[in-house]
This record gives C-alpha cells, structure tokens and sequence, in this order.
C-alpha cells in the first residue's frame, strides 16, 4: 500500500526550498475541495501534499493599485462575494462566485485551486480569461507571470512546474465604455457543475454601437480545455453591435467549439447553448452600455 505524506511548511519560503528539492510526486493543498475528491476517487495519487492553507498572510488578499486588481492565491470565492471590488465593470466576478457551488465550498474554496486544477467545468477559469487575467508563479528561483490564456496546455495540465506555486491573479478592470458578463448552465439549481459557462468583456466605440473588441472564454473551446473564443472574438472585433452580427458570430463560434458528448450533455446541445449565450452576453452587456 503507498503511503501519503503531508508536509506543514513553517512559511512560503519553506515551501518552496521543500518543492524545490523534494523528488517524490508533491500536490500542493490549499483547502482541497477540488484535489481530495479526486484522490479519492483515484484520479490523482501524490506522495506527499505540501499544504499551504495557512499562509493565509500571504496569498490571501484582494488589492487594487493604480487599477491593477489583485488577487492571492487563497482568496476564498466567498471573500469574492463579499468585497466591495467586483461590482459595475467587473461584476462577473460576482457572478460567476454567486453560481460557485454552495455557502460551505465557497467559504473555502481558492482562486489559486481554481485555476490550478485547470478543469474544463471551473467558473472563475474563463472569467479570468476574458479580463485577460495574468498568473503570478513564484518558486525558490524567483517569479514570472504567465497570461492565463497561456497557462492551461491540456485536460488538468498547466505550465506550472512542479516547483512553482501560483501566488497571484492579477487583471486590468477593461477600459472605455466596456461591460462583463457570464452565463453558467448545470443540471441542478444549486451546486451547479457547468456544464457550458461562457464569460465576456465587451468593449463599444464611442458610438456606443461598433464593437471594438470582444473577449468571450468558455470552458471547453477545443481539447476540453477552458480557452478563449478567439476566432469569434477575431470576428466581433470592428463590427456593428446588430442582430445580422450577432447571428453570424454564433456561426463562428459553433465552428469552432469541439464539445464533446458525456453524462451531462451531447456536444450539439452545449455547442447550441454556447451559441444562445454568446447572444445573451452581447445583448446583456450592450444594454448596460446603452448600446443598441
Ligand atoms: C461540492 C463541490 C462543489 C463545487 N462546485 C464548484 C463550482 O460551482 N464551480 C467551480 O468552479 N468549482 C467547484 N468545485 C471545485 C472546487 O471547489 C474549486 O475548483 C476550488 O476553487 C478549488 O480550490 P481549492 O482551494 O479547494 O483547491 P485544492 O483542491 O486544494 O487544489 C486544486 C488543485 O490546484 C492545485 N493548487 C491549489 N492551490 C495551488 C497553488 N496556489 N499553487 C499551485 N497549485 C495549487 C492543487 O495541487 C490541486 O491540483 C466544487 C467542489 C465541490 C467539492
């Protein structure tokens, strides 16, 4: 039988000479709401957890500096419902942490253990996409910071590596007359697993009816990864905020969606409510504009 360790680090620094130097599997733990599930069922086997959940000093924070919006690693998604930060523009982050799960896994659950399991059902995965969010990996070496829209290269597999740890989510509140939005549909009213969410950050001209850019992320683009919409955001960009547009880039965008079937859904019905959404958010965000 193999035998699993767990390693307390008295603080970041320890945790990162322990990550730096150990040669056995090691999963990070923040609260574990994603990764003991998963042990269990088999999915997952690490030799030892290095647990992190009380560097709460350190990773768990929101700040906002000259605009940066700033966000540790063991941010709680209820800590995201409750801070005065994400209301007007950058109320999809209350969106998306309204339709998280429960009171009880919000209260635990992390913005770092969301991105890191790098699943194709995670709410805050796309929303952080469409603001163009950036992730801040720090290791005993020191830091870089990747684009979320680069970090996530496979079905739970990101670039991170094994001796980084992700400290950080940063974003740029979107500039101009923009607007953000997210949709969210499961099988359930409450503890919802997605199975299509689709976020966007649009942006008007100053006619209030061209667009002049469009950010749409879903959670399953191709690959089963979340990712950006990119063809359908290549299209949006410079067009008229109209029903012809609209039609025409649920065209685009359903062409380039791979979804697949399982238990929750057929590829066709998600790639049709992906479509339904994409309208609703460019509606939904057009109107908060006072767009057509
Ligand atoms: C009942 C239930 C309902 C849920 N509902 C939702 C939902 O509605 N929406 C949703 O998006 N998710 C949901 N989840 C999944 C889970 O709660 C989220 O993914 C959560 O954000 C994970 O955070 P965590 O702190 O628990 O991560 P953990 O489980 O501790 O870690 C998750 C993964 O990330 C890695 N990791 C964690 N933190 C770091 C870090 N700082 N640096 C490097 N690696 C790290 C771990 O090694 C692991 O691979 C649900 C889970 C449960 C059990």
């Amino acid at each position: 039988m193999s035998t699993l360790e767990l390693y307390s680090p008295t603080d970041l620094n320890d945790a990162l000479r322990f990550i730096e130097h150990e040669d056995k599997d090691v999963a990070v733990i923040a609260s574990g709401t994603d990764l003991m599930p998963r042990m269990r069922k088999r999915q997952t086997s690490p030799s030892v957890l290095l647990d992190i959940s009380s560097f709460t000093e350190d990773l768990r924070y929101i700040r906002q500096s000259e605009g940066t919006v700033r966000l540790g690693a063991l941010t709680t998604v209820t800590d995201l419902l409750e801070s005065p930060v994400f209301y007007g523009k950058l109320s999809i982050i209350r969106e998306a942490a309204h339709l998280f799960g429960a009171p009880q896994v919000r209260n635990v659950a992390t913005v770092g253990g969301n991105v890191c399991s790098a699943a194709s059902s995670e709410d805050l995965i796309p929303v952080f996409m469409a603001l163009d969010a950036r992730a801040k990996l720090i290791s005993a070496n020191g830091e870089r910071t990747v684009p979320l829209k680069d970090f996530i290269v496979g079905k739970r597999k990101t670039v991170m590596k094994s001796s980084e740890i992700l400290s950080e989510i940063a974003f740029d509140p979107p500039e101009g007359h923009s607007w953000t939005a997210y949709e969210k549909l499961g099988r359930r009213n409450m503890l919802i697993i997605a199975m299509v969410n689709e976020a966007l950050v649009l942006t008007l001209e100053d006619d209030l009816s061209t667009i002049r850019s469009a950010r749409v992320a879903l959670n399953r683009v191709s690959g089963k990864i979340p990712a950006l919409a990119s063809e359908t955001n290549k299209f949006l960009a410079g067009k008229p905020l109209a029903p012809d547009t609209i039609s025409q880039a649920q065209n685009v965008l359903a062409s380039e969606l791979t979804l697949t079937d399982d238990f929750r859904g057929s590829g066709a019905y998600r790639t049709e409510i992906a479509q339904v959404y994409l309208k609703r958010l460019l509606e939904r965000c057009s109107r908060k504009l006072g767009g057509p």
